[in-house]
Parts: C-alpha cells; sequence; structure tokens
C-alpha cells in the first residue's frame, strides 16, 4: 500500500529493551509506506549520544531502511562531529539532518560551533558533497529568533552554507507553510521546503511541546479536542481527521513530501496516512 506522496519518519532512538521492541514493531509496519528515509533524533549534550548511531545502524542494517542520523552541533566539539561524521559514513549514510539544538537546561558547555549554519559548513568543507544535508525551517518563527525576517535570513545563511534540502518545525496552520515557502523563494532559496507533520495523540503532551517549540495549535482544534471529554475513539478519528486534511491542504499546494515526526508510535501517524491513500 503505497502512498502516492513521498514520505519519511522521525524516531528517537530507544535506550531500553521495550522501547527498541516498540520501534521495531513501528519500523516494520511503517516500512509498508516506503519511506524516503527514516530520521533518528540526536540530544544535545550527549544525552544520546550512543543511541542515534546504534539506531541508525538497526534500520539500516536489520530493517533494510535508509537510517539517517540528526546531529546537533550544541554543546559538542568539532572532534567529536567530526568523529561522528567519520561514523555515519562507515555505516553507509549518505544524509544527515543538521540542527543547532538546544542547550539542555543547566548545561553551561556551549560547544565549539554556534549555529547549525557553521555545522552545514563544517560538513561541506569536510565531506563535499558526499551527505546530502537537511536542516530545519520554522514557518512560525523559531522562537529564539530575533523576529521572523532575521530568521528567514539566518535560514539562507544555511542553505548558502551548503544544505539541500529542509525540514520545517510542525504547524497546524497551512497559511504559515506556504507565506514561509513564498518569502523563502523570494529570497533565491530553492531548495525543497517539507513540511514536518506531527500526529495528534497525546493532547496535553503536543501542548507542552507546542509551548516549548513554538508551534501554534488553533484554538479550535483544542475546543473540538475538550468537547470529546473522555471520547478516546472521537478524539483519535478527529485527531487523524485533522492531520489529514491539513497533508492534502499542503501537497495540493505544492509540498514536495511530507516527514512525519512519529514519536515512535506507528498508529498515529497510519491513521493519518490510511486517510490520504
Ligand atoms: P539554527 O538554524 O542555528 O537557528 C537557531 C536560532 O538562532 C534561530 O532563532 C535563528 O534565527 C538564530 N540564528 C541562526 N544563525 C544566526 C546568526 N548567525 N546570528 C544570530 N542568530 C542566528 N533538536 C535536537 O536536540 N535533536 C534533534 O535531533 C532535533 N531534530 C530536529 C528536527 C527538525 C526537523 C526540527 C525542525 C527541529 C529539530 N530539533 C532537534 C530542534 C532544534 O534543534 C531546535 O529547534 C533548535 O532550537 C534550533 O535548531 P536549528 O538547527 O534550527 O538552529
Amino acid at each position: 500500500m503505497a502512498l502516492r506522496a513521498p514520505v519519511s519518519f522521525e524516531f528517537y532512538p530507544p535506550k531500553t529493551d521495550e522501547q527498541r521492541a516498540q520501534l521495531d514493531r513501528s519500523v516494520q509496519r511503517l516500512k509498508a509506506h516506503a519511506p524516503q528515509f527514516m530520521s533518528v533524533t540526536f540530544g544535545a549534550g550527549g544525552s544520546t549520544l550512543s543511541h542515534t548511531p546504534e539506531t541508525v545502524q538497526r534500520l539500516r542494517s536489520e530493517h533494510g531502511v535508509a537510517g539517517v542520523p540528526h546531529i546537533t552541533c550544541v554543546g559538542g566539539s568539532r572532534e567529536e562531529i567530526r568523529s561522528l561524521l567519520k561514523l555515519y559514513r562507515a555505516l553507509g549514510c549518505d544524509r544527515v539532518v543538521a540542527l543547532r539544538g538546544d542547550t539542555p537546561s543547566g548545561m553551561a558547555r556551549s560547544g565549539d560551533l554556534r549555529y547549525a549554519s557553521e555545522l552545514v559548513a563544517l560538513i561541506r568543507a569536510e565531506h563535499g558533497d558526499h551527505f546530502q544535508v537537511e536542516v530545519a525551517a520554522y514557518p512560525e518563527t523559531h522562537p529564539q529568533a530575533e523576529d521572523a525576517h532575521a530568521d528567514l535570513r539566518n535560514f539562507k545563511t544555511k542553505v548558502d552554507a551548503g544544505a539541500n534540502g529542509a525540514i520545517t518545525q510542525y504547524f497546524y496552520n497551512t497559511d504559515a507553510y506556504f507565506r514561509f515557502v513564498d518569502d523563502a523563494r523570494a529570497l533565491g532559496i530553492d531548495i525543497p521546503i517539507v513540511p514536518g507533520i506531527m500526529p495528534i495523540s497525546n493532547f496535553s503532551q503536543l501542548r507542552r511541546f507546542s509551548e516549548a517549540c513554538g508551534a501554534e495549535i488553533p484554538r479550535w482544534i483544542g475546543q473540538r479536542m475538550r468537547a470529546y471529554g473522555d471520547d478516546a475513539d472521537g478524539i483519535r478519528e478527529f485527531a487523524a481527521d485533522c492531520v489529514a486534511g491539513l497533508c492534502r491542504r499542503l501537497l495540493a499546494g505544492g509540498a514536495p513530501s511530507l516527514h512525519f515526526y512519529t514519536l515512535n508510535l506507528a498508529k498515529p501517524t497510519l491513521n493519518v496516512l490510511a486517510r490520504l491513500d
């Protein structure tokens, strides 16, 4: 059952046997949609330092999918980043997602590189065109940006440093995405800008995430969710309809593909994909 629009899926690296088994089950089910790649997040400051490569390797060797690592530069030294890149090359990776990351609270060390653009430049300087480099983009503006225009200019700096593609922070307002793409094109940015899609499963968790990363949950979605109360089936159906509608509008408006934040669960993403097929 292959979806017409290309898709990719994002996971976090499991740390326990139970989490590993859950990831294996999710990957097995999501593989049926023939994703372009499955990416694995990286904890800034070393919290998942050893788990991201291990998970990428597992995706590639056990599941036979294109496992793609995220690399963050905050808190890390140039040497640490260099050895990670070497390791990923040895694992057969030819694509990475390059990010600044966020310094965990209480961690003072800022690292050798300050911004994702410097990480992209390092990758290009040391590995030429070997890696397809994806970077992050923010249709609703990164929360620490000076303003929306500065954020867009900073996005251009990453592209000028050599990024080949961008994946956006999740959003539920298509106007924010289309306007962002128009503004980027007007600045001469011509790389694909793939919308990041967050299926809705645990709404209170989503609200917390969204406050931290600056994603807006439209009031009408919150109100409808609240109205379902304890009706778990109703919530599930509404959430999937809502996100599938968002995906349809994005694809109809020219989005090149869809990148799903799975949070290692297959079901919420599959519920959306089933409505798109
Ligand atoms: P940058 O592009 O460096 O931008 C960060 C901020 O600095 C922005 O406000 C920008 O406007 C500003 N800025 C950039 N350059 C300059 C400059 N020269 N002067 C002044 N200001 C500047 N986090 C993780 O820890 N691990 C992950 O695996 C991970 N994966 C992600 C995947 C995706 C698709 C996305 C969208 C986000 C992900 N994140 C991850 C979160 C990300 O690390 C945070 O959003 C982080 O705060 C910013 O990262 P960035 O790469 O966008 O940073």
